[in-house]
């Protein structure tokens, strides 16, 4: 009979083969004293085994960056940078030398304090890296463990086609082994879709489910288990209906990977020969680099919450290096860094910004530049960093939540301010920073041309747009058929935003998560949209129809849509939309 689990959908695809349960060798931690005399010496072996473990991880990213490609290989790299962390290596080395205790129990009893900070964390990406610093830590206790206990994958066969691994959580390392066995799937029992596993899994094409809970109870050795990658959800046993289902699924897929894979190497240019810009959002190293190796034009959206999130928002120096860190990976794409967008959807919890006052409607509240301009000194840190950085490579600022253009004009002035303040302590920057803001607000979308005066550029935010023109919450499950893109009023405003950007010389770019979704695609473009900014991971898909679209076509599909104002539509404007291209395309 069939068993279906479920669990979180980490890396897509579709996987039927027989299950193998790995066995982990629990790692035990023991504590026990040592001799004062000792101290330098169990130091020493915990440098040793900091240095193993470096190495492993070190040779195994190197392989992995020249057989399957650089970002993955940088995954692992993440691991290895984690073990140089200062902090952690100083309090182990502090506890071995007051508590007199060996380094295995040191190091977990630093694991815990860390770990208690992590759970405390609201931002899931965030909280998921105290997953990745627990491995790191596992990894250097199994190098001082003689026994070589906590040594996973041992009983696993050298070669797993056709297999899926069941275990009870992996590290990225152990899954790049596993995929050079040629794994065919994964499903775990504990692990998060932020971890870094999770990632690797997805940039290595792996279909994975994990946090199945019991999975290495429930499911047993050999049998046929069917792993969708997409639902998150695995099927033991599955009956005939089942298999020949996800048979078909496997097929398409195959067919549609194909194609994308040759999209990758042409120009990104509409069947009309329109240019179109593919920019990336992302802030991750991993998400910077997969959006070079798909050749973007640059980052349309670097979120900057990250720094509020883990409390280095209130440090200049320390935003600084992570902007440059961002530009050195870019080797001169161009970064587009937004000032801080907290409150609402993407609370403010941490010392740096006073919690804003209790309102009915957050999402209506004292947030993004709103809060920026109450605290300005906090902000005019930020816009200090941003032009710093400007100096090291090609960067430009934008302003989340515009309301009303003399916010525009406040940004402005603590702009030179913080320009001032720079060449009095003698610090570089671009003078011709460019400043954009994000077009969020359904009246900022209606008053372009007063925005336009005093910006550089703007920047489409369809998920805040959707939410206060339509008047669904973003986050509400409830009114998510609301939320409709599709909507005539949505429609026409988008239409007005690029008309009359086009009309103001501004430059328009759209960087919320429909630019991505290749079922608007066409819209987009029909709207006028020539500039879209995603994740990295839909790139190849929107430049898919991008290159199969003629967009005067799509253009007059959604002008007959928008005249035919009867209350009956008997086709969908998405579906029109296809319906256009289809004798170009030969359907
Ligand atoms: C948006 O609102 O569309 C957007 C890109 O910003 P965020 O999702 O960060 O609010
Ligand atoms: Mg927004």
């Amino acid at each position: 009979m069939t068993l279906a689990l479920t669990g979180h959908a980490v890396a897509s695809g579709i996987a039927i083969g027989q299950t193998h349960l790995a066995e982990r060798n629990e790692l035990e931690i023991e504590e026990y004293r040592i001799e004062r005399e000792d101290v330098k010496k169990e130091i020493t072996r915990y440098h040793q085994a900091v240095d193993a473990a470096r190495n492993q991880l070190d040779e195994l990213a190197q392989r992995i960056s020249r057989n399957v490609g650089i970002p993955a290989g940088e995954i692992i790299q993440i691991h290895v940078l984690m073990l140089g962390d200062d902090s952690i290596r100083e309090a182990t080395e502090n506890q071995i030398r007051s508590e007199l205790c060996n380094a295995e129990w040191a190091l977990q009893s630093q694991l815990e304090l860390i770990l208690c900070q992590f759970r405390i964390m609201d931002d899931p990406y965030i909280r998921s890296r105290g997953e990745d610093i627990t491995q790191v830590v596992r990894l250097v206790q199994s190098k001082l463990n003689e026994k070589g206990a906590g040594k996973p994958l041992e009983n696993i066969p050298d070669r797993l086609a056709e297999t899926m691994v069941i275990a009870t959580e992996l590290t990225p390392d152990e899954l790049a082994i596993l995929h050079e066995r040629g794994v065919a799937g994964i499903v775990t029992e504990h692990g998060g879709p932020h971890s870094h596993t999770a990632i690797l899994a997805s940039s290595l094409g792996i279909p994975a489910v994990f946090g199945v809970r019991l999975a290495q109870s429930l499911l047993k050795e050999g049998e046929t288990l069917v792993l969708d990658g997409d639902l998150g959800v695995v099927y033991a046993d599955p009956d005939v209906a089942i298999l020949d289902h996800y048979h078909q699924v496997q097929r398409d897929t195959v067919r549609f990977r194909k194609s994308l894979e040759k999209v990758r190497k042409l120009p990104c240019r509409s069947i009309d020969g329109e240019s179109i810009s593919l920019q990336a959002n992302g802030e991750r190293p991993e998400e910077l680099l997969q959006a070079i190796d798909l050749g973007v034009t640059g980052i349309g959206l670097y979120r900057t919450e990250f720094l509020h999130h883990r409390g280095m928002a209130s440090d200049e120096e320390t935003q600084l290096g992570e902007y440059l860190a961002a530009i050195e990976t870019l080797k001169g794409l161009p970064l587009t860094i937004r000032t801080l967008d907290l409150g609402a959807d993407k609370p403010t919890d941490s010392a740096d910004y006073d919690q804003p006052s209790r309102s009915a409607n957050p999402a209506l509240g004292l947030r993004a530049v709103r809060l920026c301009l109450r605290d300005t000194d906090q902000f005019k840190m930020q816009l200090r960093a941003i032009l710093r950085a400007s100096a090291a490579g090609p960067v430009s600022c934008l302003i989340p939540m515009l309301t009303s253009a003399p916010e525009v004009v406040m940004v402005r002035t603590l702009l030179d301010e913080a320009r001032e303040e720079l060449d009095e302590s003698g610090l570089a920057y671009d003078p011709n920073l460019p400043l954009g803001g994000m077009i969020e607000v359904p009246a900022a979308a209606l008053s372009i041309e007063e925005f336009s005066q005093n910006l550089d550029f703007i920047s489409v935010g369809t998920n805040d747009l959707l939410q206060f023109m339509l008047a669904a919450d973003r986050a509400d499950e409830e009114v998510a058929h609301l939320y409709d893109l599709q909507h005539p009023g949505m429609v026409r405003l988008l239409r007005h935003i690029f008309r009359t950007a086009e009309a103001s010389r501004i430059p328009v770019s759209l960087c919320g998560e429909v630019a991505g979704d290749r079922r608007y695609t066409r819209l987009l473009l029909a709207l006028g949209l020539r500039e879209f900014s995603m994740h990295p991971s839909r790139l190849l898909e929107v430049k898919q129809v991008i290159t199969e679209t003629h967009i005067p076509r799509a253009t007059a599909a959604l002008t007959q849509w928008l005249n035919n104002t009867g209350n009956q539509r008997d086709i969908s404007l998405l579906q029109l939309l296809d319906q256009s291209q289809q004798t170009l395309l030969g359907q």
